[in-house]
Protein backbone atom coordinates (compact mmCIF):
# COMPACT_ATOMS: atom_id res chain seq x y z
CA UNK A 1 0.00 0.00 0.00
CA UNK A 2 1.65 3.07 -1.01
CA UNK A 3 -0.23 6.35 -0.47
CA UNK A 4 1.18 10.04 -1.91
CA UNK A 5 0.03 12.80 0.43
CA UNK A 6 -0.22 16.02 -0.90
CA UNK A 7 0.63 18.07 2.29
CA UNK A 8 2.01 21.61 3.33
CA UNK A 9 -0.10 21.52 6.07
CA UNK A 10 -0.26 20.46 9.87
CA UNK A 11 -3.36 17.89 8.67
CA UNK A 12 -0.70 16.72 6.01
CA UNK A 13 1.68 16.06 8.72
CA UNK A 14 -0.86 14.72 11.27
CA UNK A 15 -1.94 12.02 8.44
CA UNK A 16 1.30 10.69 7.32
CA UNK A 17 2.27 10.29 11.46
CA UNK A 18 -1.20 8.06 11.57
CA UNK A 19 -0.43 6.17 8.42
CA UNK A 20 3.35 5.41 8.48
CA UNK A 21 4.93 3.23 9.71
CA UNK A 22 1.80 0.55 8.82
CA UNK A 23 1.41 2.17 4.95
CA UNK A 24 4.17 3.23 3.37
CA UNK A 25 3.48 6.97 3.01
CA UNK A 26 5.06 9.71 0.68
CA UNK A 27 4.36 13.28 1.48
CA UNK A 28 5.00 15.81 -1.39
CA UNK A 29 5.58 19.03 -0.12
CA UNK A 30 5.47 22.10 -3.30
CA UNK A 31 9.03 23.77 -1.56
CA UNK A 32 7.85 27.03 -0.48
CA UNK A 33 8.56 27.40 2.91
CA UNK A 34 12.59 27.46 3.65
CA UNK A 35 13.30 24.85 6.50
CA UNK A 36 9.76 23.28 6.57
CA UNK A 37 8.45 20.56 9.15
CA UNK A 38 8.76 17.20 8.44
CA UNK A 39 6.43 14.45 8.13
CA UNK A 40 6.51 10.61 9.48
CA UNK A 41 7.93 8.34 6.04
CA UNK A 42 9.39 9.54 2.77
CA UNK A 43 9.15 13.04 1.58
CA UNK A 44 9.69 14.39 -1.93
CA UNK A 45 9.54 18.29 -2.87
CA UNK A 46 8.94 20.18 -5.57
CA UNK A 47 6.71 20.63 -8.63
CA UNK A 48 5.74 17.76 -10.81
CA UNK A 49 4.47 19.84 -13.68
CA UNK A 50 1.29 20.27 -13.99
CA UNK A 51 -1.61 17.07 -13.57
CA UNK A 52 0.23 15.14 -16.51
CA UNK A 53 3.52 14.72 -14.23
CA UNK A 54 1.58 14.01 -11.13
CA UNK A 55 0.13 11.11 -12.96
CA UNK A 56 3.64 10.05 -14.54
CA UNK A 57 4.70 9.79 -10.75
CA UNK A 58 2.04 8.25 -9.31
CA UNK A 59 2.29 5.28 -11.90
CA UNK A 60 5.87 5.47 -11.31
CA UNK A 61 5.78 5.08 -7.86
CA UNK A 62 3.06 2.39 -7.83
CA UNK A 63 1.13 4.90 -5.74
CA UNK A 64 -2.41 3.34 -5.05
CA UNK A 65 -4.06 5.85 -3.05
CA UNK A 66 -3.57 10.18 -3.20
CA UNK A 67 -5.00 12.43 -0.25
CA UNK A 68 -4.99 16.11 -1.12
CA UNK A 69 -4.25 17.07 2.01
CA UNK A 70 -2.96 20.70 0.41
CA UNK A 71 -4.57 24.01 2.09
CA UNK A 72 -7.78 25.35 1.18
CA UNK A 73 -6.27 27.84 -0.57
CA UNK A 74 -4.06 26.05 -2.79
CA UNK A 75 -6.24 25.97 -5.34
CA UNK A 76 -4.13 24.15 -8.40
CA UNK A 77 -2.66 21.58 -7.21
CA UNK A 78 -5.96 20.61 -5.54
CA UNK A 79 -7.48 20.60 -9.53
CA UNK A 80 -4.17 19.23 -11.11
CA UNK A 81 -4.87 16.29 -8.17
CA UNK A 82 -8.51 15.22 -9.01
CA UNK A 83 -7.30 15.55 -13.06
CA UNK A 84 -3.98 13.32 -12.20
CA UNK A 85 -6.28 10.75 -9.96
CA UNK A 86 -8.45 10.42 -12.93
CA UNK A 87 -6.42 9.70 -15.26
CA UNK A 88 -3.84 7.48 -13.66
CA UNK A 89 -6.75 5.96 -12.32
CA UNK A 90 -5.97 5.70 -8.40
CA UNK A 91 -8.81 6.92 -5.57
CA UNK A 92 -8.79 10.54 -4.23
CA UNK A 93 -9.10 12.03 -1.28
CA UNK A 94 -9.71 15.67 -0.23
CA UNK A 95 -8.79 15.94 3.53
CA UNK A 96 -10.12 19.98 4.23
CA UNK A 97 -10.27 21.33 7.76
CA UNK A 98 -13.76 23.23 8.54
CA UNK A 99 -13.92 27.05 7.76
CA UNK A 100 -14.19 29.31 10.74
CA UNK A 101 -17.74 30.37 11.72
CA UNK A 102 -18.14 34.13 12.99
CA UNK A 103 -19.54 34.13 16.41
CA UNK A 104 -21.68 36.39 18.71
CA UNK A 105 -19.65 40.03 19.11
CA UNK A 106 -17.44 39.12 15.33
CA UNK A 107 -17.56 41.90 12.85
CA UNK A 108 -16.44 40.01 10.14
CA UNK A 109 -16.34 41.61 6.01
CA UNK A 110 -16.58 38.79 3.25
CA UNK A 111 -13.64 38.81 0.51
CA UNK A 112 -13.76 37.00 -2.19
CA UNK A 113 -10.26 37.54 -3.36
CA UNK A 114 -7.09 39.15 -2.13
CA UNK A 115 -7.96 42.05 -4.21
CA UNK A 116 -11.09 42.19 -3.02
CA UNK A 117 -10.41 41.94 0.92
CA UNK A 118 -7.95 45.12 -0.55
CA UNK A 119 -10.29 47.11 -1.47
CA UNK A 120 -12.81 46.19 2.01
CA UNK A 121 -10.29 48.26 4.03
CA UNK A 122 -11.74 51.19 2.92
CA UNK A 123 -12.74 53.33 5.82
CA UNK A 124 -11.37 50.50 8.48
CA UNK A 125 -8.48 52.22 9.84
CA UNK A 126 -4.63 53.17 8.67
CA UNK A 127 -2.84 50.37 11.12
CA UNK A 128 -3.50 46.68 9.00
CA UNK A 129 -2.63 43.24 10.42
CA UNK A 130 -2.09 40.97 7.54
CA UNK A 131 -1.80 37.55 7.73
CA UNK A 132 -2.61 36.09 4.09
CA UNK A 133 0.61 35.00 3.89
CA UNK A 134 3.85 35.84 1.93
CA UNK A 135 2.67 35.54 -1.77
CA UNK A 136 0.15 37.51 -2.57
CA UNK A 137 1.11 40.77 -1.46
CA UNK A 138 0.86 42.79 -4.71
CA UNK A 139 -2.58 42.53 -4.06
CA UNK A 140 -2.25 45.45 -1.24
CA UNK A 141 0.90 46.71 -2.68
CA UNK A 142 -0.78 50.62 -3.42
CA UNK A 143 -2.74 50.69 -0.73
CA UNK A 144 -1.99 53.57 1.56
CA UNK A 145 -2.10 52.40 5.24
CA UNK A 146 0.71 50.68 7.06
CA UNK A 147 0.72 46.91 7.61
CA UNK A 148 1.98 44.68 9.56
CA UNK A 149 2.65 41.67 7.38
CA UNK A 150 3.11 38.09 9.47
CA UNK A 151 4.89 34.95 7.62
CA UNK A 152 6.54 32.01 7.96
CA UNK A 153 9.28 33.36 5.20
CA UNK A 154 9.94 36.87 4.12
CA UNK A 155 7.68 38.34 1.63
CA UNK A 156 9.09 39.80 -1.96
CA UNK A 157 8.17 42.64 -3.47
CA UNK A 158 5.43 44.45 -4.52
CA UNK A 159 4.30 44.95 -1.14
CA UNK A 160 2.62 48.24 0.51
CA UNK A 161 5.31 50.96 1.18
CA UNK A 162 4.77 50.84 5.09
CA UNK A 163 5.16 47.46 5.81
CA UNK A 164 6.07 45.96 9.02
CA UNK A 165 7.48 42.37 8.76
CA UNK A 166 6.72 40.13 11.61
CA UNK A 167 8.54 36.54 10.62
CA UNK A 168 6.82 33.41 12.70
CA UNK A 169 4.85 30.78 12.78
CA UNK A 170 2.01 29.19 14.47
CA UNK A 171 0.62 27.95 16.57
CA UNK A 172 -0.30 31.31 18.30
CA UNK A 173 -1.53 32.14 21.92
CA UNK A 174 -4.52 34.50 22.39
CA UNK A 175 -2.13 36.15 25.00
CA UNK A 176 0.30 37.23 22.38
CA UNK A 177 -2.28 37.94 19.85
CA UNK A 178 -3.66 40.27 22.08
CA UNK A 179 -0.63 41.82 23.16
CA UNK A 180 0.45 42.09 18.79
CA UNK A 181 -2.99 43.58 18.42
CA UNK A 182 -2.76 46.26 21.50
CA UNK A 183 0.94 47.09 20.84
CA UNK A 184 0.62 48.02 16.78
CA UNK A 185 -2.38 49.63 17.74
CA UNK A 186 -4.26 47.34 15.16
CA UNK A 187 -7.35 48.96 13.13
CA UNK A 188 -8.13 46.12 11.13
CA UNK A 189 -7.15 42.15 10.75
CA UNK A 190 -7.07 40.67 7.22
CA UNK A 191 -7.18 37.02 7.20
CA UNK A 192 -7.83 34.04 4.77
CA UNK A 193 -10.82 31.41 5.96
CA UNK A 194 -7.69 28.77 6.46
CA UNK A 195 -9.59 27.42 9.50
CA UNK A 196 -6.97 26.33 11.08
CA UNK A 197 -6.55 25.99 15.18
CA UNK A 198 -2.99 27.12 15.54
CA UNK A 199 -4.32 30.72 13.42
CA UNK A 200 -7.44 31.02 15.60
CA UNK A 201 -6.63 32.81 18.55
CA UNK A 202 -6.50 36.32 16.60
CA UNK A 203 -9.61 36.20 15.96
CA UNK A 204 -10.85 36.19 19.05
CA UNK A 205 -8.52 38.67 20.37
CA UNK A 206 -9.97 41.17 16.97
CA UNK A 207 -13.17 40.30 18.52
CA UNK A 208 -11.91 41.34 22.21
CA UNK A 209 -10.42 43.92 20.62
CA UNK A 210 -13.60 45.26 18.55
CA UNK A 211 -11.62 45.46 15.45
CA UNK A 212 -13.34 44.23 12.31
CA UNK A 213 -11.81 41.38 10.52
CA UNK A 214 -11.54 41.01 6.56
CA UNK A 215 -11.62 37.35 5.85
CA UNK A 216 -10.74 36.15 2.26
CA UNK A 217 -13.19 33.43 1.47
CA UNK A 218 -11.98 29.91 0.17
CA UNK A 219 -11.73 29.34 -3.19
CA UNK A 220 -13.53 26.39 -5.27
CA UNK A 221 -12.97 22.57 -4.61
CA UNK A 222 -12.93 20.11 -7.84
CA UNK A 223 -15.83 18.96 -8.28
CA UNK A 224 -16.49 15.02 -7.55
CA UNK A 225 -13.60 14.48 -4.93
CA UNK A 226 -14.98 13.02 -1.82
CA UNK A 227 -13.94 15.10 1.38
CA UNK A 228 -13.19 14.79 5.21
CA UNK A 229 -12.48 17.04 8.12
CA UNK A 230 -10.14 15.45 9.75
CA UNK A 231 -6.74 13.21 9.53
CA UNK A 232 -8.15 10.43 11.07
CA UNK A 233 -11.11 10.28 9.10
CA UNK A 234 -8.65 10.42 6.05
CA UNK A 235 -6.19 7.43 7.62
CA UNK A 236 -9.46 5.09 7.92
CA UNK A 237 -10.38 6.03 3.74
CA UNK A 238 -6.31 5.01 2.85
CA UNK A 239 -6.53 1.51 4.86
CA UNK A 240 -10.21 0.45 3.04
CA UNK A 241 -9.02 1.43 -0.49
P1 LIG B 1 -0.99 26.13 -5.69
O1 LIG B 1 -1.11 27.52 -6.20
O2 LIG B 1 -2.21 25.31 -5.61
O3 LIG B 1 0.05 25.30 -6.55
C1 LIG B 1 0.95 25.89 -7.45
C2 LIG B 1 1.90 24.82 -7.92
O4 LIG B 1 2.78 24.46 -6.85
C3 LIG B 1 1.21 23.54 -8.32
O5 LIG B 1 0.75 23.61 -9.65
C4 LIG B 1 2.32 22.53 -8.11
O6 LIG B 1 3.28 22.57 -9.16
C5 LIG B 1 3.03 23.05 -6.89
N1 LIG B 1 2.53 22.45 -5.64
C6 LIG B 1 1.61 22.96 -4.78
N2 LIG B 1 1.47 22.16 -3.72
C7 LIG B 1 2.30 21.11 -3.92
C8 LIG B 1 2.60 19.95 -3.16
N3 LIG B 1 2.02 19.71 -1.97
N4 LIG B 1 3.52 19.08 -3.68
C9 LIG B 1 4.12 19.33 -4.88
N5 LIG B 1 3.88 20.41 -5.63
C10 LIG B 1 2.98 21.29 -5.15
O7 LIG B 1 -0.28 26.12 -4.25
P2 LIG B 1 0.18 27.33 -3.28
O8 LIG B 1 -1.03 28.09 -2.86
O9 LIG B 1 1.33 28.03 -3.91
O10 LIG B 1 0.67 26.49 -2.01
C11 LIG B 1 1.86 25.71 -2.09
C12 LIG B 1 1.92 24.78 -0.90
O11 LIG B 1 1.92 25.52 0.31
C13 LIG B 1 0.76 23.80 -0.84
O12 LIG B 1 1.30 22.49 -0.74
C14 LIG B 1 -0.03 24.19 0.38
O13 LIG B 1 -0.52 23.07 1.09
C15 LIG B 1 0.95 25.01 1.19
N6 LIG B 1 0.31 26.17 1.83
C16 LIG B 1 -0.38 27.08 1.09
C17 LIG B 1 -0.98 28.16 1.71
C18 LIG B 1 -1.80 29.15 0.93
O14 LIG B 1 -2.35 30.08 1.55
N7 LIG B 1 -1.95 29.03 -0.38
C19 LIG B 1 -0.85 28.32 3.10
C20 LIG B 1 -0.12 27.37 3.83
C21 LIG B 1 0.46 26.30 3.19
P3 LIG B 1 3.25 21.57 -10.41
O15 LIG B 1 2.07 22.02 -11.24
O16 LIG B 1 4.57 21.75 -11.06
O17 LIG B 1 3.04 20.18 -9.87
Amino acid sequence: MHVLILGGTTEARVLAGLLHPGARVTSSLAGRVAAPRLPAGEVRIGGFGGPDGLAAWVREHAVDAVIDATHPFAERISFNAARAAASAHVPLLALRRPGWVAGEGDDWRDAGSLAEAAAALDGLGDRVFLTTGRMGLAAFADRPEWFLVRSVDAPEAPMPARTEVLLDRGPFTLEGERELIARHRIDVLVTKDSGAAATAPKLTAAREAGIPVVVVRRPPVPEGVPAVASPEEAAAWALRV
